[in-house]
């Protein structure tokens, strides 16, 4: 790697044209450059930059100017339809129809416009909730901090998995590969060095630095920061900054698609009535075109993508709050049709608090007291043997823990906490535990190298000058694999070691649910600097094992219990060991008798053996991140919808192949992230099931909003097209159904978006993946309320007229009909599975009070205010009639349940999955 061409150091960091050749200096001209050094800034001096450069972010993409967003709105065939109407309205001298046309055009693009607007800003606010982070050492200790705080001359630490902060010259890099595809294109990863290369290298070849914005895919490095924000080269390239996610779904697509059709078949149909009144029936021409115009209104939906998209960045909204944060929309459509989730165990499923609680020797075994991170506690023989102290390979073990660990405990007011990796920091514990001090200790024994975990090799191995002057090598890992590595245990003297033996030890603490641990150490050559695989080939003595509780966490023992009988299955995939993994699935209740494989296992299977495997199997153990991508493929198969956790690098394929990706907020590195559809804020699996039952409701409250909306258009749409089929007065006139579906739209239809989950939600099995959302349930719920709605109309349009009230008070009637009907039947689709004669169903949300109050108030100023029966040629009603369109909603409301009820008598005949009563089978 060394032999790359070096380059002539000359310093061009004072020309202010170009950005300095910072990949071809030396490190001492770059620290003296950027005013730093190794051990990064200071606090202060860090603020100052900060506030002097900016922060280290790039220029918000731009956004279409609001009066273009605005604008937006009218672009639609109805709308273009809509505005000719009223300029032939205008001709005609319906100044009246004109206006209200205008205005009501007006209403719809205002409403969608600040609809959209508020989806925006639900989706901005969590992009800002998972801002990447980044490690910088400041003065010389090392801290998390918001990437956005990064300024030159930090220092910078990289490992698996990060994204690379800002433009960083390598001051260290080991086994450092980086994905560098989206600035150079390249697919492989590059090889990166510390030393300087070449000055006019190109942005591929520039080896000693990393680039903002790249992934890093193995080993580690640590770099200084010579360019931040705009600076940087991917700030360069402003195209790349130009993408903005759009606020769009599958279903949405669905749902614009179908308002697309229904507008042309309304034209057609417009035109075929507008003939028809015409040539047929003699109507003057201008009347027959404000008849269509009332038509083509009554039967789109113009509304409905706007309510579906609020609905949605509702559920997102909903979902954060519950420590979920949907990255990309369509995951919230796909989360409420879950069948599978596949989730980690440690952290997730466990508390990832960790406390070392036994040592296992080749000469005793010893338990640790104490609870979570505490340093002290006593060690005791574990067979009660106190005149036995500690022994050599003991010793050795507490020592290697502590050396060959990056993990630091901090003391918070008597309360410890880790900075790093529990199981790291509860071997911290137990050295401090042990007598030992670790600044102390870890400066007597200085580290000169390291090979880092990988969820691969699964050990980790650092090199150590001795306060003698020698070097010494520490290796912990998962014991099988430390065992592999080892020829000799450290015992009285030194003896080939006892896989038997120790294999029984390991099986032991793991039935407990213990997670167990290997250590190894080896005395090495005194001038070793470098740590290689090939350095550990022989010589490493076995020390011991350490086993960890990390007891399940009670939530997601709720959660799990709510998952089965939401008919959608658990399973475990870890990189733990298989008899830990099944004592914690016991724990959990994962399953009645959950089925265990290992990763060695299934690399005995075929793909076909796979998909029949893992139906049954809930826990796969000693698993590694292709095993989850082939798991993932197998479900798929099946057809399963497949939501699968990850944390690690490795992890992004079967992320991205996931229905739903879900990655760790906290523990989990920049590359799952990026992969992921979902971020989980508190790495909880309960926040899983939380995201799913969101996700069921919002799509429950789709299917209500467009089940409310089509049957009511379809009502008015009916009575016209029979009205004037039949030659009938028109029950309505077109301002008249403007009016109805501009009140009521903006109010009823909207309520159905912030509907609460129905308490059955996590009792139904899961939507079919490929569930119309025009479901047979829907379609029938068209047909019949559109009747029902039509003899509401001509039915009270007949009896006033039948009464000698005249046509104007007919009207009236018939519109106050139609939107008390919909007030009713709105109380009825609000509960699609169950009755809505209960308490919680009859006094509705204060949303639903609130829209029912504006409705009526409308209605009220519809029916009595002088200046609207100007307007609209409505007239006041009495009393009486009053309190009879009230009792139409009321009958309406009867007959819809009654229809429920019976669906759902013959339905509960049917069984569904699981042997419970599938409603969705009803639906579907
Ligand atoms: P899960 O996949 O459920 O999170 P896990 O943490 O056990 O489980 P990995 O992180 O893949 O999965 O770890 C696999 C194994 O590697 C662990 O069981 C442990 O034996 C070992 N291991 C984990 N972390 C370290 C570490 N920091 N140093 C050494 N060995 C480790």
């Amino acid at each position: 790697m060394n032999e790359r061409p070096h380059a002539t150091l000359t310093s061009d960091a004072a020309r202010p044209d170009r950005a300095p050749d910072w990949h071809a200096f030396n490190l001492a001209e770059v620290f003296t450059t950027l005013g730093t050094g190794a051990e990064g800034l200071e606090a202060a001096e860090a603020a100052r930059r900060l506030a002097e450069n900016g922060p280290n972010e790039l220029p918000a993409p731009p956004r279409a100017h609001p009066v273009l967003r605005l604008l937006r709105h009218f672009n639609n065939v109805l709308i273009y339809f809509l505005l000719a109407a009223a300029t032939a309205a205008g001709a005609l001298g319906h100044y009246v129809d004109m206006a209200v046309i205008v205005a009501i055009v007006l209403i719809n693009a205002i409403v969608g416009f600040v609809q959209e607007g508020k989806a925006e800003t639900a989706l901005d606010a969590i992009r800002d909730m998972i801002a990447p982070h980044a490690t910088v050492l400041r003065s010389g200790t090392r801290r998390k901090i918001d990437a956005r705080e990064i300024v030159t001359g930090d220092i910078v630490v990289l490992e698996a998995g990060d994204k690379t902060p800002a433009d960083l010259r390598l001051t260290r890099a080991r086994s450092l590969l980086i994905d560098e595809a989206i600035l150079t294109g390249e697919s492989l990863p590059a090889d990166k060095i510390e030393d300087p290369v070449a000055t006019d290298a190109v942005l591929g070849d520039r080896f000693s630095m990393a680039y903002s914005g790249t992934l890093i895919a193995t080993g580690q490095g640590i770099g200084v920061v010579v360019a931040t924000g705009s600076h940087t080269e991917i700030g360069r390239i402003s195209t790349l900054i130009g993408q903005v996610e759009t606020l769009t779904t599958p279903m949405l697509v669905q749902i614009n698609r179908f308002g697309r059709q229904i507008t042309w078949f309304a034209l057609g149909l417009a035109a075929l009535i507008f003939g028809f009144a015409t040539l047929v029936r003699d109507y003057p021409w201008s009347d027959a075109l404000m008849v269509v115009v009332a038509l083509a209104v009554g039967v789109v939906p113009e509304g409905l993508p706007a309510v579906i998209s609020i609905t949605l960045a509702i559920g997102v909204r909903r979902m954060a709050r519950r420590k979920a944060l949907v990255r990309r929309l369509p995951a919230v459509e796909t989360l409420g049709a879950t069948s599978v989730i596949c989730s980690d165990k440690t952290g997730t499923l466990t508390r990832n608090e960790m406390t070392a609680r036994r040592i296992i020797t080749a000469q005793g075994e010893y338990l640790m007291e104490g609870a979570g991170y505490a340093t002290t506690g006593r060690i005791d023989a574990a067979d009660g043997d106190a005149t036995r102290g500690s022994d050599a390979a003991q010793t050795d073990l507490v020592r290697a823990a502590l050396l060959c660990n990056d993990a630091d405990l901090l003391d918070r007011e008597g309360c410890w906490s880790v900075h790093g990796d529990p199981m790291e920091g509860a071997l911290v514990a137990l050295a401090m535990k042990a007598g030992l001090h670790p600044e102390t200790e870890r400066e007597a024994w200085a580290r000169r190298d390291e090979i880092p975990f990988d969820a691969q090799h699964r050990f980790m191995s650092t090199l150590h000058s001795t306060p003698a002057g020698g070097a010494w090598i520490a290796v912990k890992g998962a014991p099988e694999r430390v065992l592999e590595m080892c020829r000799v245990q450290a015992g009285g003297t030194d003896t080939a070691v006892d896989p038997a033996f120790w294999h029984a030890r390991i099986a032991g603490a793991a039935g407990n649910g213990e997670r167990v641990l290997g250590f190894a150490a080896m005395t090495a050559a005194p001038d070793m600097e470098r740590l290689s695989f090939d350095g550990l080939g022989s010589g490493l003595v076995f020390l011991g094992i350490v086993g960890f509780i990390d007891p399940p966490r009670d939530e997601a023992i709720a959660a799990i219990a709510d998952c089965r009988s939401a008919g959608v299955s658990v399973k475990m995939i870890t990189g733990d060991h298989a008899d830990t993994a099944a004592a914690i699935a016991g724990q959990l209740a994962l399953a009645d008798n959950p089925q265990v494989v290992t990763g060695a296992e299934l690399d005995a299977v075929s793909d076909d053996g796979l998909r029949k495997l893992a139906q049954g199997v809930s826990v796969f153990a000693r698993t590694s991140p292709e095993h989850k991508l082939r798991i993932v493929r197998a479900l798929q198969a099946n057809g399963d919808v497949v939501a699968m956790t990850g944390d690690g690098v490795n992890d992004a394929p079967s992320l991205k192949q996931a229905d739903i990706g879900i990655a760790m907020g906290r523990k989990g590195t920049e590359a799952a992230k990026e992969a992921a559809q979902m971020v989980l804020l508190d790495d909880n699996f309960a926040s899983i099931v939380a995201a799913v039952q969101e996700g069921r409701t919002v799509y429950d409250n789709i299917r209500k909003v467009i089940a409310w909306t089509l049957p009511t258009n379809g009502g008015q749409t009916l009575s016209v097209v029979l009205a004037i089929l039949l030659g009938l007065a028109l029950p309505m006139t077109p301002v008249q159904i403007l009016w109805i579906n501009t009140i009521t739209g903006v109010t009823l239809a909207l309520v159905l978006a912030f509907e609460p989950t129905e308490s059955n939600v996590m009792q139904r099995v899961p939507r079919p993946r490929a569930a119309p959302l025009l479901s047979g349930f829907v379609l029938r719920r068209i047909g019949i309320v559109s009747v029902l709605f039509m003899i509401g109309i001509f039915g009270i349009f007949e009896y006033a007229m039948q009464r000698g009230l005249g046509e104007a008070v007919a009207r009236t009637l018939v519109v106050n009909t139609v939107v008390m009907m919909q007030i009713f039947y709105l109380f009825n689709v609000r509960y699609l599975h169950m009755t809505s004669f209960s308490i919680r169903g009859v006094l509705g949300t204060r949303a639903v009070l609130a829209a029912v109050g504006i409705v009526v108030a409308g209605q009220l100023t519809f029916t009595y205010a002088p200046f609207m029966q100007v307007l609209f040629g409505s007239a006041a009603i009495s009393l009486l009639d009053g309190a009879i369109v009230l009792a139409i909603g009321i009958v309406l409301l009867v007959v819809l349940e009654i229809e429920k009820a019976l669906m759902h008598h013959f339905g509960a005949l049917r069984p569904g999955l699981a042997g419970r009563v599938g409603v969705d089978d009803l639906a579907g």
